[in-house]
């Protein structure tokens, strides 16, 4: 769409109010509304004024002043809104140098993708990210945490605790047997629908829906393979769409990845594939018929995975799931089927075009035009050097000897670890400034002092539990 086609839709719509929106750089989308008067075609070049000062990670008070410009290929009819109301992703500029802003995520995300056609290795990368959720009912879960949180101590998982005592359990899910039993078992079929018919409506293509694993209410909704800045984009819109709509139903939808003990958590298994002219590169005669830049990629991934988790999996929360028996991954291997490998190679299709590798450590906490930045940063250093992955582990991997299983390099186990990681290997994230080393030291600062010390001051609730009496 052009500026003008998107003034001619205002028209048409009887749009009254513009809504410009941006990702913060700890990936929440904010937005400030003006009339739709205010929108003509300078806009789309001079932008409209706002304090950058108050946003996370984002401009100290005494250079606050910021542009937002509207981009109009990402225009969309907010589905939400009671005044008819169109939705406008920004670029974010310093109005002083006219800069693109180096901390804004979707700036870093475009300049990955101009560093990969740089490079000369492909001119397209497809993402297929699969983020899971789950819709609590405020009944059973209140907005402090409490009915998830009380029930740590059942191994059976938050919601079958009161059920364990009756041996009918109607058609409530049994726990981790949501995979996926048709209603009324599967109670969340027709807010699913809703939202896969808001998101077909605001222009997102749906492959599909379903109920997933764990039995307190966790759905997916996967949408059709797109180049990196619009994947990204339209992630931002599922998930505000996914929220919006639960909210519309009272209910709630969480994506952090592990709300629930004993049951599977959230991820964001983020599918990914390099082409060039139309022609997929992840596709040859190697291993699970993946080609040689293929396994290359699956190298760089593996390389810098305990890095680039500080990115895919950003809360102290993600790695409570990145745990054994929850088919999250827990080792940095890769495998054609296993599912608890970090990286599979799906074997759904024998189409070259369809060859890609699935990389199942991010959760949806993630923002994602970083997180998907810094897959792809990590990829072509793994093309570029030729790194190789090693021998793959097609054996389930949670079932190993203790001796092959210790030879298997470990996901980091706390967002701690994964940061001390990211501070000593970045060097593959800044090729031609796509992340910059201000980036980096401010994501490690603001991560250690809001989340990682945050926690870690903090006396536990389930600590009460262990010591209260002790
Ligand atoms: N929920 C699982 C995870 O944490 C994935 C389950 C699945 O999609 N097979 O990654
Ligand atoms: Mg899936
Ligand atoms: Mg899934
Ligand atoms: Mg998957």
């Amino acid at each position: 769409m052009t500026p003008r086609e998107v003034l001619a839709l205002c028209r048409e719509k009887d749009v009254k109010a513009v809504d410009l929106r941006f990702t913060d750089l700890l990936g929440t989308w904010h937005h400030f509304t003006v009339p739709v008067s205010k929108l003509d075609e300078d806009i789309f070049e001079e932008g409209l004024g706002f304090d950058g000062s108050s946003l996370r990670g984002w401009q100290a008070i005494h250079e606050s002043d910021m542009l937002a410009i509207p981009q109009p290929e990402t225009a969309f009819l907010d589905p939400f809104a009671a005044l008819p109301t169109l939705a406008l992703i920004c670029s974010i500029q310093d109005p002083i140098t006219g800069e693109l802003y180096s901390r804004d995520p979707r700036h870093i995300a475009i300049k990955a993708e101009n560093y990969l056609r740089s490079t000369g290795i492909a001119d397209t990368v497809y993402l297929g990210p699969e983020a899971e959720f789950f819709v609590f009912d405020d009944a059973r879960f209140d907005q402090n945490g409490h009915e998830a949180f009380y029930h740590v101590d059942s191994s059976e998982g938050a919601w079958n605790r009161g059920r364990a005592e009756s041996p009918n359990l109607g058609y409530k899910l049994r726990s981790k047997e949501g995979y996926f039993p048709c209603p009324p078992s599967d109670q969340l079929m027709d807010l699913r629908n809703e939202m896969m018919q808001t998101m077909i409506d605001c222009g997102l293509d749906v492959e599909a829906q379903h109920h997933e694993v764990a039995s307190g209410g966790q759905c997916e909704i996967d949408l059709k393979f797109q180049p990196l800045v619009q994947m990204a984009d339209w992630m931002m819109k599922y998930k505000y769409i996914v929220r919006n709509v639960a909210h519309r139903r009272g209910r709630v939808a969480t994506f952090m990845p592990k709300p629930l003990f004993g049951d599977n958590g959230s991820g964001m298994h983020t599918h990914f594939s390099f082409w060039r002219e139309d022609q997929p590169l992840f596709a040859g005669g190697g291993y699970a018929g993946l080609s040689e830049m293929g396994l290359y990629a699956v190298g760089g991934v593996l390389r810098h995975a305990p890095a680039i988790l500080a990115l895919t999996n950003p809360t102290t929360n993600s790695y409570k799931r990145l745990v054994p028996g929850y088919e999250a991954p827990v080792n940095l291997a890769y495998s054609q089927r296993n599912r608890s490998a970090a990286c599979r190679i799906p074997m759904y299709s024998q189409s070259p075009k369809s060859k890609r590798v699935e990389f199942r450590c991010p959760d949806p906490t993630c923002n994602p035009y970083l997180a998907f930045a810094a897959i792809i940063m990590a990829a072509i250093d793994g093309i570029q050097l030729k790194l190789h992955p090693g021998q793959p582990i097609d054996k389930d991997i949670y079932e190993l000897t203790p001796a092959d299983l210790a030879a298997v390099a470990k996901a980091p186990a706390s967002l701690e670890d994964s940061l001390k990681a990211l501070e000593q290997d970045h060097e593959f994230l800044l090729r031609d400034d796509v992340f910059t080393p201000d980036v980096i030291s401010t994501w490690i600062e603001y991560k250690r002092k809001h989340e990682v010390d945050a926690m870690r001051l903090r006396p536990h609730p389930y600590e009460f539990c262990l010591y209260f009496d002790a």
